[in-house]
């Protein structure tokens, strides 16, 4: 991910008279791809299926982490729904798209249609994340890898030491 890469625009937000036909389309196409997901979900678990417990337990894992150490800071958006309302929401600031921030749709808090696809964004700038603790800094995948590092030295050196004792004259 490209650090630098500035946030995503979509259209003119303030401007907005009304969906347009790409909107209508998007709307469409978004309500399609919906339902054929609902279908398949639905036909998944009419058979019987269940996800692995593997499956479970790494999604739980993932949603604890995110509770336990919530992003220091937030990417606010300005977004505009297809039913017309404008929302404000926020998302982790490494993600620079709409796609990536939120999919491609939204319920509306306003009017309550659900699922309507953005037809207009703006980045408004990035926020300190109320909920994040700054007491509790995230380990860092530099700090994990620094403990790796001093494990296989203290392997190493073990392993160093057993040879040396084999060497000496007992
Ligand atoms: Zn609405």
């Amino acid at each position: 991910m490209a650090k630098d890469r500035p946030y995503e625009s979509v259209g003119d937000i303030d401007g907005w008279s009304g969906p347009t036909k790409a909107d209508i389309r998007s709307q469409k196409q978004h309500d399609q791809i919906a339902q054929a997901a609902q279908a398949t979900a639905d036909r998944l678990l009419a058979s019987g299926y269940r996800p692995s417990y593997a499956a479970l337990v790494h999604t739980e894992a993932l949603l604890r982490r995110l509770e336990e150490y919530p992003p220091p800071e937030l990417m606010h958006w300005r977004l505009r729904l297809f039913c017309g309302h404008m929302v404000d929401l926020a998302a982790h600031p490494g993600h620079k798209t709409i796609q990536a921030a939120f999919t491609s749709a939204r319920d509306c808090p306003e009017c309550g249609a659900v699922s309507q696809v953005i037809v207009a964004a703006l980045p408004l700038g990035i926020r300190a994340n109320p909920r994040a603790k700054a007491t509790r800094p995230i380990p860092t995948p530099r700090v994990k890898s620094e403990v790796e590092k001093l494990r296989e030295e203290n392997a190493r050196l073990r392993e160093d030491l057993a040879r040396l004792r084999v060497e000496l004259p007992g």
